[in-house]
């Protein structure tokens, strides 16, 4: 049986809980499908617009009389791995049941081992929660935490974005998978740990998911990953008069393709370097990157951009 993950981009899931509702209804109908050809499925997503909900929502309560206490973000990456993984576990149950299937569903609240050397902890990028004024971020960067004027509209916190370096519940993944349980894992890119102290402590940083969803395939000896996103295929020369739309290329070309800058930054360049990172680890594995909707045909070789060695 062919074993993949599936990399969940934004649009499988939506902006709000009852959007995300809905969506992954339409999620699990591709999810089932694919189990219907005889996959198995890892399943990993993205989770931009729900921390950040938490996020700005605990910075609200926290302004209130109620005082709430502040949340830290690896704690908000939690909650947000947690709901998103009850949606997607009762959407995909719902769909195996209405077809008549009998099969587990569960969720795996993932911690994402990150080296505290990693380079992009020396220039945090990822802006998180709320917009502040100079002398209110002056205030909190007195405290440790680093804030960016963003575009004219005030100061925001950043934090690093760093590379996976392990998937802490990788065997419990792997013991339920093997089980023929659909596992969904490494959420949001995981809640991003360093080891200190002879323990792992969670730290404020954002991992791509793309890239998390790179290392469990490689970790669990995935056949394919898969990224879903919002376009069907890949294109060099994306939205110009010469846009190509790209089937098939090799690790060597999509290098190329990078150095020639036609992967946007902070949307289709990660999914082409965990593409690569994927597809480089073992003669046969293969990357794709499709939308939701191909995903099947994908897998049948119809659609899609293909990465392979
Ligand atoms: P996700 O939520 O799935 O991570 P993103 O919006 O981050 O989605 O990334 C997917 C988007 O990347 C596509 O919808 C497309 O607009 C954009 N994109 C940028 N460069 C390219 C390219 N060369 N080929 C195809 N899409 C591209
Ligand atoms: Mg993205």
């Amino acid at each position: 049986m062919e074993k993949i993950v599936l990399a969940l981009g934004g649009n499988a899931l939506g902006n709000s809980p009852e959007e995300q509702k809905e969506a992954v209804k339409h999620t699990a109908k591709s999810i089932v499908d694919l189990v219907e050809a005889g996959k198995k499925i890892i399943i990993s997503h993205g989770n931009g617009p729900q921390v950040g909900m938490i996020n700005l929502a605990f910075d609200a309560a926290g302004k209130t009389e109620a005082k709430t206490p502040a949340m830290p973000f690896p704690e908000c990456g939690a909650m947000s791995q947690g709901y998103i993984g009850y949606h997607l576990q009762n959407a995909i149950e719902n769909e195996l049941k209405a077809r008549g299937h009998k099969k587990m569903v569960a969720t795996i609240v993932s911690q994402v081992l990150v080296d505290p050397e990693d380079p992009a902890f020396e220039n945090p990028t990822k802006p998180i929660g709320s917009f502040y004024s100079k002398e209110e971020a002056d205030q909190m960067a007195s405290q440790g935490l680093v804030f960016k004027e963003d575009a004219g509209r005030g100061y925001r916190r950043v934090v690093a974005s760093p590379k996976p370096v392990d998937i802490v519940e990788k065997d419990a993944i792997k013991l339920l998978y093997d089980k023929d349980c659909i596992v969904v894992a490494g959420g949001g890119g995981g809640i991003p740990v360093i080891e200190k102290d002879g323990g792992l402590t969670g730290v404020a940083a954002v991992i791509d998911k793309d890239f998390t969803s790179a290392k469990l395939a490689e970790l669990v000896d995935a056949d394919a990953l898969i990224i879903l996103t919002a376009v069907e295929k890949i294109a060099i020369n994306f939205g110009k008069e010469n846009e190509e739309w790209l089937d098939q290329i090799s690790v060597e070309d999509a290098y190329k393709y990078i150095d020639e800058g036609h992967f946007a930054p902070g949307s289709m360049l990660p999914k082409v370097q965990a593409a690569i990172s994927f597809a480089k680890t073992k003669e046969g594995r293969e990357a794709l990157i499709t939308s939701l909707e191909k995903a099947a045909e994908a897998l049948d070789g119809k659609t899609g951009t293909t990465i392979k060695m």
